[in-house]
């Protein structure tokens, strides 16, 4: 195992890390960023600047020499995510990738072989599973009081931010649209909530007019588990007035969850059942302070990652068995980890 996770080297000079990640990382007690890597030299050097980031590098391999950086935040478009993953393992950094993980099931596996391989730790920015808000949820439908589960749907995205309406809606070698952006959340999400597996889909998309070409700005998805639970996913790029739910339906009890697919720690969650209605408590906490602080205890062996590698590549299986659905306008199976890809 390499050593564990201090000094943190940033690949690509992304919204993310400017909005979430760079506080994220400095708010742990024994970390630091290091350095940042962007393709371009003087957008590195800018941001920085403006982070106050001791270096900026402009190649991959410059900055995975580094000898100070002990583990990346890989947060560059999704296609670049395979090979910045792939040198880093081999470089023994310890690797914090963003969603989805890769583009292609076959790089995913990639991917996981490579870090299990180099001994450093994989996780995927799946954010959502550190919510308070999910957490409760997780707990409550552990605990049996929902019943036999039966039902969960998910409504999420409103309007794509104008600063983000960028390479999602207009670059398809990117790995662009809704789906690979926000319904691989939903997947991974209602895996981690119902401990189980989506194993099939069907699926439609749009292009309502935000987006390019094939690209989608909408899709709706319905499924179901490996336990037989049925679900149904909104995503939606284009909609300014939407509000974002989250319900899970079982034989006992019903979660109703509101503003909790979102980047900020927030949002309500009812359960209701025999005894009546009542709000969960929440104890609401960054939920990318929690990932980080999760993903140096990893690198330590003192804590596990929220979601893995290979949880980044259940939840790719979902989204691709998605596309695939739309195109062909059949039901699509999800591939599994370790056996059909
Ligand atoms: P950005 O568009 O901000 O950045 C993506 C890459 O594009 C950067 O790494 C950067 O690479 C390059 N870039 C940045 N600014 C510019 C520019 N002005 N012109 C051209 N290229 C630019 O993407 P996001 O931060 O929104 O997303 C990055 C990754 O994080 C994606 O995989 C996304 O899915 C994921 N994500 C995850 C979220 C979560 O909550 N888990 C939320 C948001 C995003 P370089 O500097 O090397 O050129």
């Amino acid at each position: 195992m390499s050593k564990p996770a201090r000094g943190f080297g940033l690949i690509g000079a992304s919204t993310i890390s400017r909005e979430w990640m760079i506080q994220a990382i400095r708010a742990q007690e024994d970390a630091e960023i290091v350095a940042v890597m962007s393709r371009d030299k003087a957008r590195g050097e800018a941001f920085a600047q403006e982070f106050g980031i001791p270096k900026s590098y402009d190649s991959l391999e410059a900055i995975l020499a580094d000898p100070a950086i002990d583990a990346v935040y890989v947060a560059t478009t999704n296609d670049r995510h395979h090979g910045e993953v792939l040198a880093s393992a081999a470089a023994g950094k310890h690797v914090l990738c963003d969603k989805p993980i890769t583009t292609s099931l076959a790089l995913a596996r990639a991917m996981v072989a490579a870090c299990d391989k180099a001994g450093v730790v994989l996780a995927t920015n799946h954010h959502l599973r550190n919510a308070a808000s999910h957490r409760a949820i997780r707990e409550t439908i552990r605990s049996g009081q929902l019943g036999k589960l039966v039902l969960a749907r998910i409504a999420h995205g409103a309007l794509i931010p104008k600063h983000l309406q960028t390479w999602r809606l207009n670059d398809p070698t990117t790995g662009a649209g809704a789906v690979l952006d926000l319904a691989v959340h939903d997947a991974d999400l209602l895996n981690f909530l119902l401990d189980d597996e989506i194993i099939e889909v069907e699926a439609m998309t749009a292009n309502t007019g935000l987006a390019s070409g094939d690209i989608e700005d909408t899709a709706i998805t319905i499924g179901r588990t490996a336990k037989g639970v049925l679900i149904q996913f909104q995503d939606v790029f284009n909609t300014p007035f939407n509000k974002n739910s989250l319900e899970i339906h079982g034989t006992e009890g019903s979660i109703f969850a509101y503003d909790v697919m979102t980047q900020q720690p927030r949002g309500h969650v009812w359960l209701r059942d025999a005894a009546g209605e009542h709000e969960l408590e929440l104890d609401h906490e960054d939920l990318y302070t929690l990932g980080v602080r999760r993903f140096i205890g990893a690198t330590r062996g003192e804590d596990s990652v929220p979601a893995s590698g290979e949880d980044g590549a259940r939840s790719l299986a979902v989204a691709l068995a998605i596309l695939e659905s739309a195109k062909s306008g059949r039901r699509a199976t999800v591939s599994s980890f370790g056996t059909s890809f």
